[in-house]
């Protein structure tokens, strides 16, 4: 297994089962580039057996599946099932949240567990100038079916100031009452915003959200696993009707920019079009097409190589963004 020397090694990978997406979300890419996939993109039985032999060669045992859309892609039917059978601890999904009813069964019938959905805000019209597409109530009962299945969902949110800060409120209280784990991921430096004027006029950071939610709730900060993305927090005596009595509500901020957490960072990217990436801070990127080419155990030496390659490209303390596309590496 490769470490570096920060001790960190790669356990989670995202797998962007291909960078078209339904919806061209304001913070993610400019305008006109929605549905566009990447060049040359993977088929399911490539990205499986890339996945498959990165298990084995990494030693990665966290699956999340994303994009761009990974629910807009037929490669999402035979993707899903065949990674619930390979020996990882945790596989989850990260969707926009509109093709949820169409992929109830497939997704149900897999056995997966939990989903992640994003959703910027609870008002239609607002919606719509966000995403650029899409239908709020498509999503809002496609969640509801998830958490009818049994599913654990948790709801992804980009807190912007011109855009939704009078939403994180009532996304919260919409939150809490179903059991939801709402999670508000700071707005990142990526893509277009990296040179934008824009991110920093928008940029609504932890400190602003704790203290928007503590004119409602109470809040204490609580445990998280030791490499999280999140910085969590429970809000007592707001157990949900659909949880355990006595347990508090909880939500969780994703603080790339106040509280980075590179320095426990085990989270490597595989992009549609079969490139690793190591950091979202870097622009660099370790082709495994020619990798897919060879039998499985010169796959796995060449891997190796390219896995080493990743792994440097860690930053050591602090997140900084990069022209990259979220939907292009696999958001
Ligand atoms: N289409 C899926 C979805 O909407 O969840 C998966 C891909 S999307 C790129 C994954 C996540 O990246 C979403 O939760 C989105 O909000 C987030 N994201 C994209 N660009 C971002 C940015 N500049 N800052 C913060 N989050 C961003």
């Amino acid at each position: 297994m490769i470490v570096d020397a920060q001790g960190r090694r790669f356990r989670n990978l995202r797998v962007s089962l291909t960078a078209a997406c339904n919806y061209a979300c304001t913070y993610c890419v400019p305008d006109g580039k929605r549905l566009q996939a990447a060049v040359a993109e993977l088929s399911a039985a490539e990205l499986l057996r890339a996945v498959r032999l990165l298990v084995e060669s990494a030693g990665i045992d966290k699956l999340r599946i994303t994009g761009g859309e990974p629910l807009l892609t037929p490669k999402f039917d035979e993707f899903l099932p065949a990674v619930m059978k390979l020996p990882l601890t945790d596989v989850s999904v990260t969707t926009n949240g509109q093709f949820l009813a169409k992929k109830a069964d497939i997704i149900v019938s897999s056995g997966l567990k939990r989903i992640n959905v994003s959703l910027d805000t609870l008002n239609p019209l607002r919606f719509r100038t966000l995403a650029r597409s899409g239908d709020l109530e498509t999503v809002l009962a496609g969640l509801e079916l998830m958490l009818d299945a049994g599913l654990k969902v948790k709801v992804n949110m980009v807190p912007m100031k011109s855009a939704n800060v009078d939403q994180i409120l009532p996304m919260l209280e919409y939150c809490l009452e179903r059991g939801i784990e709402l999670r508000f991921i700071e707005l990142m430096n990526m893509g277009h915003l990296k040179y934008s004027a824009t991110y920093h006029r928008d940029f609504f950071g932890m400190d602003d959200i704790l203290s928007l939610i503590g004119t409602r709730y109470e809040f204490a900060r609580t445990d998280a696993p030791f490499d999280s993305t999140s910085v969590r927090y429970e809000i007592p005596d707001h157990a949900s009707p659909t949880r355990p009595p006595g347990r508090a509500g909880v939500f969780g901020i994703i603080a790339n920019e106040s509280e980075p957490f590179c320095a426990s960072c085990t989270r490597l990217r595989l992009s549609s079009n079969g490139y690793l990436y190591g950091c979202l801070s870097s622009t660099k990127r370790h082709p495994i097409a020619d990798v897919l080419k060879l039998p499985d155990d010169q796959a796995r030496t060449l891997l190796q190589s390219r896995l080493m390659g990743a792994l440097g490209d860690k930053q050591t303390v602090q997140f900084k963004g990069e022209v990259t596309v979220m939907k292009f590496i696999g958001g």
